[in-house]
């Protein structure tokens, strides 16, 4: 018998999305966090991106953020700019939101879900058997789990105890970051540029303060060398020209470009996410997206196997589907660094790109990997939606996302399809069978999709195709576990009222 399902390490935002996503699945969850209070001053991520905005509307948790963040037309490229004004989404803009800020709504969440976080709780040890995973603190106790999720950032005690190798590329230049405040800042809110001894940004924050970061290409510093405004001003002296009246810092730190990520996200009962999982240069800022995409992923495949109704096999999905993901973060980061050099070849590189950024296919492709709208998970079939996010329709009464609120399955019938009925009622006290019809002017060019609980399509039938009821057997019991013998259950439209919002 274990004292709790599942033990997270880490209260990061990953480690707080994953509580969020368990909680509102009705687990019990225990989120252990070294430090003993919340993170206030370092902040180090600053936009949510539109799939991570997309995934806390489907929780109907959107607006809370929204409130507090301010939306950001374009996103970057390696300071190539991306107009996201055209993206087929209802968010399409970045929001620029403070990483703390994050943590402190989703803590919020997570309390209101029920969810226990342990401060000053730092864990040092583990061992996993058949049953179980004992998790050891630094303070002598242990709390017994059916799972460890390891969301405890980039150096991670869970992935080294795990024995996860952690293979990449080292660091080639080194990033000094000061938030702070100038007496004389430059006119733009975004000020970036490339001169001959590096690269320097400088954005502004706050109606007083900013972020500086200077990132030089001749030498790698080792991370743990301190930063003091001195070495900071020194190094935007050396690059900009000027220190913009640079004074009362908030934050200083220092980070290099090493890309790196798990060979593998599950070891038994030991899995990994967030930083944890992978790290990289904060080029277009997808970090913190990345690990709070990772939890939705993860959050209803732990809690359909911890309920026991789908198999632990489940759970390799997650690997299946995540790490391809996180790959490719580490390769977009690792080009943008690459074109920020400040050599005469990749100035003609970048004017080259620049150049194809004005092609809105090529700006398209671009904002959609680092917006991650364009993720795929891997499936079963051919057909062009499958593994892609849904598209939040508007229905006549209501819209798609709002049916993912309580983070269940969905198969969604819109072409009136009465089969579906009986394939549904063997899932259905984990799907739900909505009857909806599409608002005017918003098709899909599907009859009926099932819909995961991480909006992702997992089948679909086509307008007028016969509905491959085999194939949507197949898929329930792929991502719900066996069916069970339990009675029908159908909603027909208006949608759930939205969930409340954190405060
Ligand atoms: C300068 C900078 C700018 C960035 N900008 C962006 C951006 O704009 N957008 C973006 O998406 N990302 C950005 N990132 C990346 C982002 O900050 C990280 O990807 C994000 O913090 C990862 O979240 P996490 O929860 O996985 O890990 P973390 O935020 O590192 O959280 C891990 C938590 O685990 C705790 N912990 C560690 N060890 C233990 C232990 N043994 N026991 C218990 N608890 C433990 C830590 O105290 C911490 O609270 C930026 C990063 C940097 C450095």
């Amino acid at each position: 018998m274990t004292d709790t399902p599942i033990v997270i390490a880490g209260a990061g935002p990953t480690g707080l999305m994953l509580a969020c996503e368990l909680g509102l699945a009705g687990i019990d969850v225990l989120v252990l966090e070294r430090l003993p209070q919340p993170r206030t001053v370092e902040s180090r991520a600053g936009a949510l991106h539109i799939r991570t905005m997309e995934m806390l509307d489907q929780r109907g948790l959107l607006d809370g953020f929204l409130e507090r963040g301010r939306p950001l037309r374009d996103v970057h490229f390696s300071g190539l700019g991306l107009d996201l004004s055209d993206m087929a989404t209802r968010f399409p803009y970045a929001l620029f939101l403070l990483q703390a800020e994050v943590e402190r709504l989703l803590e919020e969440r997570a309390a209101q879900l029920g969810v226990r976080l342990r401060r000053d709780a730092e864990v040092t040890g583990f061992s996993q058997d058949e049953t179980g995973v004992t998790v050891e603190l630094a303070d002598g106790s242990s709390v017994r789990a059916d799972y460890l999720v390891g969301c405890d950032g980039g150096r991670s005690t869970v992935r080294g105890l795990a024995g996860i190798a952690f293979p990449g590329t080292s660091a080639t230049m080194t990033t000094m970051l000061g938030d702070v405040e100038l007496a004389e800042p430059p006119a733009a809110d975004i000020f970036q540029e490339r001169r001959e001894h590096g690269r320097f940004s400088v954005l502004s924050y706050g109606p007083d303060w900013y972020r500086v970061l200077t990132n030089e290409f001749d030498h790698v510093a080792g991370r743990d060398e301190p930063v003091t405004l001195e070495t900071l001003r020194k190094s935007l002296l050396k690059i900009a020209g000027t220190d913009y009246g640079m004074h009362s810092p908030r934050w200083l730190s220092r980070h290099g470009d090493a890309a790196r990520q798990a060979d593998r996200y599950r070891v038994g009962r030991v899995l990994l996410a967030g930083d944890a999982a992978h790290i990289h240069f904060p080029a277009g800022g997808q970090g913190m997206n990345t690990g709070m995409q990772d939890a939705v992923n993860l959050g209803w495949k732990l809690a359909a196997v911890v309920r026991g109704q789908a198999p632990d096999l489940l759970l390799d999905t997650y690997q299946a589907e995540r790490h391809p993901v996180a790959a490719r973060v580490l390769h977009n980061t690792r080009a943008q660094t690459a074109l920020w050099r400040v050599d005469d070849h990749t100035s003609a590189l970048r004017e080259v790109l620049g150049d194809l950024i004005g092609i809105d296919e090529v700006r398209l492709r671009l904002a959609g990997m680092i917006s991650a709208t364009d993720t795929r998970y891997p499936m079963e079939g051919t057909d062009d939606l499958l593994g892609r996010r849904m598209p939040d329709l508007d229905l006549e009464h209501g819209r798609v996302h709002e049916l993912l609120h309580r983070a269940r399955a969905i198969v969604l019938d819109l072409g009136g399809l009465p089969p579906l009925a009986a394939v549904v009622t063997g899932w259905a006290d984990r799907v739900e069978l909505v009857r909806a019809c599409p608002a005017e002017g918003s098709g899909l060019g599907a009859d009926a999709v099932l819909i995961r609980p991480d909006g992702h399509v997992a089948w679909v039938t086509r307008v007028g195709e016969q509905p491959d009821l085999d194939a949507l057997r197949a898929a329930l019991t792929t991502w719900l576990g066996p069916a069970g013998p339990h009675g029908e259950q159908v909603r027909h439209g208006p949608a759930l009222p939205p969930m409340q919002n954190p405060d």
